[in-house]
């Protein structure tokens, strides 16, 4: 059946605090669950994702990391999840060094055949995991990709300062997948899920998971660490999606076509509520004789935001909404601006408000009501209802017909606009002497009470209304 999908999940750094300097989880003392992970994994149980543990273990079997030393803590883990109902159907360790080079090795797919052979719906599956390697799995393996950046104190994440020869690139690695994906080396075996085999370290629980190891004694010559990214966060608390998640989406990517996560996660819940409720976002296209419109939005955050519809003051209060409501937004508009700004503004409106309408999808969990009261030396209002239901009120007065290159007479128009392609409720009141002030008002309430309305309470998935629908 194609509708199989998976969460392909890393280990340490991931599920398990990453000791440094070793990287190695080989004694009960190294041994520390990052925060939130058996809680996340425990929120993504019963999703219909099989779980797949998928780990490097570097030299797993040789003196440099012997298996005993490995099995205990890797049992503890195994089995604290199980009693949290947290089970994988499969558990895949290559135990190579970089320096080997097998296509075993993530981000090589070579433990990964059973899954590419069909049956699965890769497409809707994650890898989870806080290396760039985990990345490149995903591109390599055609599923989507969620980095954990978080690095709470004590930190389980490689520190990048503190590694010598860091690079964000894999060599060689970059989407691609290594062509020697049949047979499984010796030194990379990949490890079924319930196999024989007792482990002898003490303390260790009695249902043993793992076979015993076959290490080849390899030396570790040349351990290859990523470097960690350092994602922006907007100022909802929202961490931006992978393009962000270099330092500047407006900046020239070193590697420009490195694959990107989907999101990068500073939690488990943040994980988890992606993957449970999806991407808050939509892009609406609008074509027609008078104007071409795009505009992409993300609830969330998780777009950059960029805006360019031929009207300077346009631009600048469409970027008011943008900013104070916490969303990313995106507009492409091209208009007949030689005929007037009717058209442009409009249809920005038509398009933004059928966007937003479609990121909201079922509406569930959000705060659905959204006000706001005085801004600067003027009195902006905005009342907002995303209830589904239509009425539009304007109470603002502009004594200049214009503002910068936008008419004033437009506002009013495009919020009814907007109000009717969203089905919202939306009363707008304002006062204020100075034009751009009171414009300037008016979009930052309104941006306000669409932060407000959209919120959405984590693990929240009640609707805000006794109807059962919005
Ligand atoms: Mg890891």
């Amino acid at each position: 059946m194609a509708d199989k999908k998976v969460l392909f999940i890393d280990r340490d750094g991931t599920i398990l605090v990453e000791p440094q300097p070793s990287e190695q989880v080989d004694s009960f003392e190294k041994f520390a669950f990052v925060p939130g992970a058996i809680s996340g994994l425990k929120a993504l149980s019963g999703l219909g994702y099989e779980l797949v543990l998928a780990t490097n273990q570097d030299g797993l079997g040789t003196p440099s990391f012997p298996y005993e030393d490995y099995i205990g803590p890797q049992n503890l883990m195994l089995e604290t999840l199980k009693g949290e109902g947290i089970v994988f159907s499969d558990i895949l360790v290559d135990r190579s060094f970089p320096s080997d080079n097998l296509p075993t090795r993530k981000p090589g797919v070579g433990m990964f055949s059973k899954y590419l052979a069909g049956g699965y719906d890769l497409a809707a599956s994650y890898v989870i995991g806080d290396r760039d390697t985990d990345v490149l799995l995903a591109a390599n393996l055609g599923c989507k990709a969620i980095r954990l950046v978080a690095a709470p104190a004590g930190g389980f994440a490689a520190d990048a300062a503190a590694t010598p020869s860091a690079s964000a690139v894999i060599p060689g690695a970059v989407g691609v997948i290594p062509s020697a994906v049949e047979g499984s080396p010796a030194a990379s075996d990949v490890i079924p899920s319930a196999v024989e085999g007792s482990p002898a370290a003490s303390g260790v629980i009695p249902s043993a998971v793992e076979e015993s190891p076959a290490g080849t004694g390899v030396q570790s010559a040349d351990i290859q660490k990523d470097t960690q990214n350092n994602p922006l966060q907007n100022d909802r608390g929202y961490n931006r999606q992978s393009s962000d998640c270099q330092v500047d989406a407006f900046q020239p990517r070193a590697v420009a076509e490195a694959p990107q996560p989907v999101l990068c996660a500073r939690s488990w819940a943040e994980i988890a509520e992606f993957i449970r409720l999806g991407s808050r976002s939509a892009t609406v296209k609008r074509t027609t004789g008078e104007t071409d419109i795009c505009v992409s939005v993300d609830l969330d955050g998780r777009i950059p935001t960029r805006i360019s519809t031929g009207l300077n003051f346009f631009d600048h209060m469409l970027d008011q909404i943008a900013r104070h409501s916490g969303i990313g937004l995106q507009i492409e508009a091209k208009g007949d601006l030689e005929v007037d700004e009717h058209h442009t503004m409009e249809d920005v409106a038509i398009a933004l408000g059928e966007a937003l309408r479609q990121a909201l999808g079922s509406k569930r969990g959000i705060e659905r009501y959204g006000f706001a009261l005085p801004m600067d030396e003027c009195e902006a209002m905005v009342l907002l209802d995303l209830g589904g239901r239509i009425d539009f009120a304007w109470d603002v007065t502009f004594t200049r017909e214009y503002v910068g290159d936008t008419p004033t007479e437009m506002f009013r128009h495009f919020y009814k606009s907007l109000c009717e392609a969203l089905q919202c409720n939306l009363h707008i009141s304002a006062r204020g002497e100075n034009n751009h002030h009171l414009a300037e008002a008016v979009f930052k309430a309104f941006a306000r009470a669409l932060r407000q309305a959209i919120y959405h309470q984590p693990f929240n998935y009640d609707l805000a209304s006794t109807k059962g629908v919005l």
